[in-house]
């Protein structure tokens, strides 16, 4: 018997936590699972991210409803994923925000991530028939997007760093305060998903531009909020250490001419002394070392994660 697939055998439920950032600046964590956050303007709401359904969306909301009754303006979106967009509707939003290539990433693969999803995660599909359908950013940008944000409070900026976690990742940045929302580009002691990510540009420039905002807190996509420049610093640090040592590992056994099996080994053995504690560790590992292998080959954009895909990976790589 192996190990149960991806998250399917994790069904208890996270204590969640919404931290008061800055004055109307709003994160709500929960230990490892996918973080939200919000940002009040004048006389408005921005959201940044969604959850997995709307389900699970109305009780993120029903916490911020307590420190503010302002609407939803504006729903950012930092990538294509299920379990950061599917939730969508519940916030009744005048413009759905991503970056152009999430639009498109929606359309060639968005059903078949949600199966995968699914599959991997169901505890965080909250009354799964909630979602109405993919979600459609109803607007997109490529490089940078700027929301004032009304009053004394300054600018939201919305950046595109280079290709990292996915192919579409934005940060929300918010000068006046300092505070950066990373998305799945920072983790902060949770475990990397690298599924479909371009591993090589994430580890150097992308994230070389995620550090330069110099950010004082840092809200990523899964485990605690960093506070402070040696926090933040210490996140981006630590996914950029996981990243590398993923490098290492697969691509020393790629040159020599190994398996993926094999790399799978010597990457698992390498990070878990430093990761292996964290949440989702075991899960992202063997789609995390198969996109790596493949990058290797040569192959530009990730293929597409399928429901069936999934368990072919995890009962060569994990078994
Ligand atoms: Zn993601």
């Amino acid at each position: 018997m192996g190990k149960p697939f991806a998250s399917s055998a994790d069904l208890d439920a996270k204590p969640q936590t919404l931290e008061v950032l800055a004055d109307g600046v709003y994160a709500l964590t929960a230990e490892g699972d996918p973080n939200v956050g919000a940002i009040e303007g004048e006389d408005f709401l921005v959201c940044f991210e969604a959850l997995a359904t709307p389900a699970a969306a109305r009780s993120w909301l029903a916490a911020l409803r307590e420190h503010t009754d302002k609407p939803v303006r504006y729903l950012v979106l930092s990538h294509y994923h299920a379990v950061r967009v599917l939730g969508a509707s519940a916030f009744d939003a005048d413009v759905v925000v991503a970056h152009e290539n999430t639009r498109a990433l929606v359309a060639e693969r968005g059903q078949a991530d949600w199966d995968s999803e699914y599959a991997r995660m169901p505890r965080l599909f909250a009354d799964p028939a909630s979602i109405p359908g993919l979600t459609w950013p109803t607007l997109t940008f490529s490089d940078r997007l700027t929301i004032d944000l009304g009053g004394d409070r300054g600018d939201l900026v919305l950046q595109y760093c280079g290709r990292g976690h996915t192919e579409g990742d934005i940060v929300a940045w918010l000068p006046q305060r300092r505070v950066l929302f990373a998305g799945d580009l920072v983790e902060a002691e949770a475990a990397l998903y690298t599924g479909d990510a371009f591993h090589h540009d994430w580890a150097t420039t992308t994230l070389d531009r995620v550090a330069a905002f110099g950010a004082e807190a840092l809200v990523g996509g899964r485990g605690a909020v960093a506070r402070g420049r040696a926090a933040c610093d210490a996140a981006v640090a630590q996914t950029r250490g996981f990243l590398d040592t993923l490098r290492t590992e697969v691509g020393a056994v790629y040159r020599r001419g190994g398996t993926r099996k094999e790399a799978f080994a010597a990457a698992h053995a390498a990070l878990a002394p430093g990761y292996g504690h964290w949440p989702i560790f075991e899960h992202c590992l063997p789609f995390d070392v198969a996109r790596l292998w493949e990058e290797y080959e040569g192959v530009e954009r990730p293929t597409v994660w399928t429901a069936e895909r999934d368990r072919r990976v995890w009962a060569e790589l994990q078994d």
